[in-house]
């Protein structure tokens, strides 16, 4: 019978972009699981490694838990309230019996307000001293000595990037830690009976840990504390008085004081580094006032110019191979049901998602290195001022360019906005943004109605379309955030707090991962939707109501059986067994509701099927064109290219129809996943219904607009 081995449980906590996550993974190496937090989205790292003792050999289990990035223990937002709550609920399944103090040394003051909360917790802990390589460059001497001496615990000087010092944090984890006898902030005098009365309630390790407490006695409902200990707490409080607010700010004030001097004994500043960092160069011109938003829009420029122009050999070798590849398994399989659902079925739905992949791979190239760099850190400080008169703040800039890959994840990010009112706005506006889902759907539309020609001899004319979609997306964003900004009722008061972090060269191996993360996804989730609606509507498209449809289905196979060739009259009846229908009833339904924004019953199917996720658009678009017309390897875009308006006698897709199909994607909600974060983050169904209302009006109006002017 095996028995289960113990694992002794660590916490890493750290300020964000501390390099966390760097450490963890060289702690644990693969040894990771990836999970949520209990009842929230947010996400949990935690890792397992196993630790020898370098005199004995004898090795020691750990289980290694990587919290999210936090400033301080008084929580701002949902991710940070994690670190809270781990640190100073005993009860929590994951509450530490050791943490690992993760501090910036190019950022002492900030890393140590943290670190000493932490450690007047009373929980072990020891503080691993990281970047120690830019400490250096900068020419900032830290005496680890004085430090410890001073903190209580050990301090192991690291660079987590290159993994030096981790084996003697290694050896320290085994050691005997101990927690220091004295307060870094002097608690006990501020409300004795009240932390007593706490530490007799929950048996407590310190007078700070019964602070906290005391801090959120009102909003312990997550806490593993009995409901009767829960009120005797609150009534503590109140019969005492304690001014939690009052408090944290007399703390704040006098943390900031004690660490000053911490930072005065224990650092010298050598004179000798006069020359500013690399950093600081870059940044006189990447954060200059005026330069800077040159150097952002430049960047944006340059990352769509590449996207289109780099993509467009990947996407047609795929679009040729594939359509090559359809008409062999058409001939190759025997005539029938199965040969039509896997060709114009399944085929036709795969083929609709992978050409897509070369696109949405550079996207997110771009926005992982911007990242990873550290660049977007500072667009978001840069358009702080800015975003702020539209309602949102410097930290909505981040969700809003990730809505560019995908409103999702972008909406997940909005958790660091610690203001309710500027985080709702976000949100409601994120989805304009144009995510990758509508890259298909633009690209489509744009090669047949954009002629793929220079301009002036640099600029891909297609290129600049895509780029003004991009453009009308944010704008559309922050126009309707200024829009809400005067609608939604404030419930706090909002500052803005980000952290610029240094310059750095991005790491391939997470740029890789991110991508093939974003790609699976893409593939799998998105995918799915989109096969699985392809074949709906090859049925619904390949079957009719009443004997009208059975009529021309039966003129047609007798036609293919006598070997009378393609003719006028062939595709004729061809177009009138699509019209007839199932797919057609329900595009004709709609017609005379879109026909005055410029689209026909072929287009009102794909807006239905679309309905779930845009990018199902083209999906349908290639049922519907290759059931009407079976046979031939011409691919979607030449399909649509040939269609004629029998009203006109010209080409059904002109410019007119083009732009407005355009702007009907580019403002329309058309996403289930959206919508279900949405609500999921808003508690509600409120939100979402009023973001897709808002939206759906928005479309409506701009296309009729853009049709009525351009036709
Ligand atoms: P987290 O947000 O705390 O998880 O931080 P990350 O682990 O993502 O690290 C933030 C950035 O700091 C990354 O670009 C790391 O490569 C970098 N980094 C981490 N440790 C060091 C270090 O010791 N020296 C230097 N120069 N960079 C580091």
């Amino acid at each position: 019978m095996s028995v289960k081995k113990k694992h002794v449980k660590i916490s890493l906590v750290g300020n964000p972009n501390s390099g966390k996550s760097t450490l963890f993974n060289i702690l644990t190496g693969l040894n990771q699981k990836i999970a949520n937090f209990p009842g929230v989205t947010v996400e949990k790292k935690t890792g397992r490694c196993k630790i020898y003792n370098s005199a004995t050999g004898e090795p020691t289990n750990f289980e290694i838990t990587d919290l999210p990035g936090t400033y301080s223990l008084y929580p701002k937002s949902p991710d940070e309230r994690i670190p809270f709550q781990v640190l100073c609920d005993p009860g929590d399944e994951n509450h530490p019996d050791l943490v690992i103090l993760i501090a910036d040394g190019t950022n002492l003051k900030r890393s140590l307000f943290l670190a000493s909360q932490v450690i007047d917790l009373k929980i072990p802990a020891v503080l691993a001293l990281n970047m120690m390589d830019l400490v250096k460059e900068q020419g900032l001497d830290i005496t680890i000595k004085d430090l410890e001496l001073r903190l209580g615990v050990r301090v192991i000087p690291i660079n987590a990037r290159k993994g030096e010092g981790l084996e003697e944090l290694r050896q320290t984890l085994l050691l005997n830690l101990t927690v220091p006898d004295h307060d870094i902030f002097e608690t006990k005098d501020l409300a004795p009976k009240v932390f007593k009365g706490i530490r007799e309630q929950l048996n407590l390790r310190s007078d700070y840990a019964a602070l906290q407490i005391a801090h959120h006695a009102d909003s312990l409902e997550d806490f593993h504390i009995a409901s009767k200990q829960k009120e005797t707490i609150l009534e503590l409080t109140k019969l005492h008085l304690f001014e939690g607010i009052k408090i944290q700010s007399f703390e704040t004030l006098e943390r900031y004081k004690v660490i000053h001097e911490i930072i005065k004994d224990c650092t010298i500043q050598s004179q000798e580094i006069q020359k500013p960092s690399s950093t600081k160069r870059i940044d006189r011109i990447l954060m200059h006032r005026f330069w800077g938003y040159v150097c952002f829009l430049g960047i944006l420029f340059l990352m769509f110019q590449a996207i289109f122009s780099l993509a467009s050999f990947p996407m047609n070798f795929i679009d040729q191979t594939f359509a090559g590849f359809s008409e062999q398994v058409h001939n190759l399989l025997p005539k029938g049901v199965l040969n039509d659902l896997i060709v114009n079925g399944v085929l036709a739905g795969i083929g609709g998602i992978i050409i897509f992949i070369p696109q949405i791979a550079l996207l997110f190239t771009f926005i992982a290195i911007l990242e990873d760099t550290g660049y977007m850190a500072r667009v978001s400080f840069l358009m702080d001022k800015l975003m702020r008169k539209f309602g949102l703040n410097g930290r909505s800039v981040i969700p809003l360019i990730s809505g560019v890959a995908c409103a999702v994840p972008a909406i997940l990010s909005t958790r660091t906005i610690g203001s309710w009112k500027e985080r709702i706005i976000t949100i409601m506006v994120t989805p304009l943004m144009s995510c990758s889902a509508r890259l298909p759907v633009y690209t489509l539309l744009i090669a047949l109605i954009i002629p793929q020609k220079m301009l002036f001899g640099i600029f891909n004319l297609q290129g600049l379309v895509m780029m003004s979609l991009y453009l009308i997306g944010f704008l559309a964003a922050i126009g309707s955030a200024a829009f809400m900004h005067w609608f939604v009722k404030a419930k706090e008061k909002a500052y803005f707090i980000m952290e610029i972090p240094v310059y750095r060269m991005p790491r391939w191996s997470n740029i890789v991962y991110a991508i093939v993360e974003k790609i699976r996804i893409f593939l799998f989730d998105a995918g799915k939707v989109i096969i699985a609606i392809s074949i709906i509507l090859w049925f619904l498209s390949s079957r009719g109501p009443g004997e009208k449809y059975n009529t021309l289905n039966a003129q047609i196979d007798s036609m293919a059986v006598t070997g009378v060739p393609s003719t006028n009259l062939n595709y004729h009846l061809q177009a009138q067994r699509l019209e007839a229908s199932y797919a057609g009833k329900m595009g004709h339904i709609l017609e005379p509701v879109i026909k005055p924004l410029g689209f026909d019953w072929k287009i009102g199917i794909a807006l239905v099927t679309s309905f779930a996720a845009r990018e199902v658009f083209v999906g349908t678009m290639s049922t519907i064109y290759s059931v009407g017309q079976q046979g031939e390897s011409m691919t979607i875009r030449d399909k649509m290219q040939a269609e004629i308006n029998p009203e006109t006698g010209g080409p059904r897709y002109t410019p007119a129809v083009g732009w407005s199909l355009m702007l009907f994607y580019a403002f329309a909600m058309q996403c289930m996943s959206t919508m279900a974060v949405v609500r999921r983050e808003t508690g509600g169904w409120k939100w979402p219904i009023i973001q897709f209302s808002y939206m759906a009006v928005l479309a409506y109006v701009s296309s009729l607009i853009a049709f009525q002017l351009l036709k």
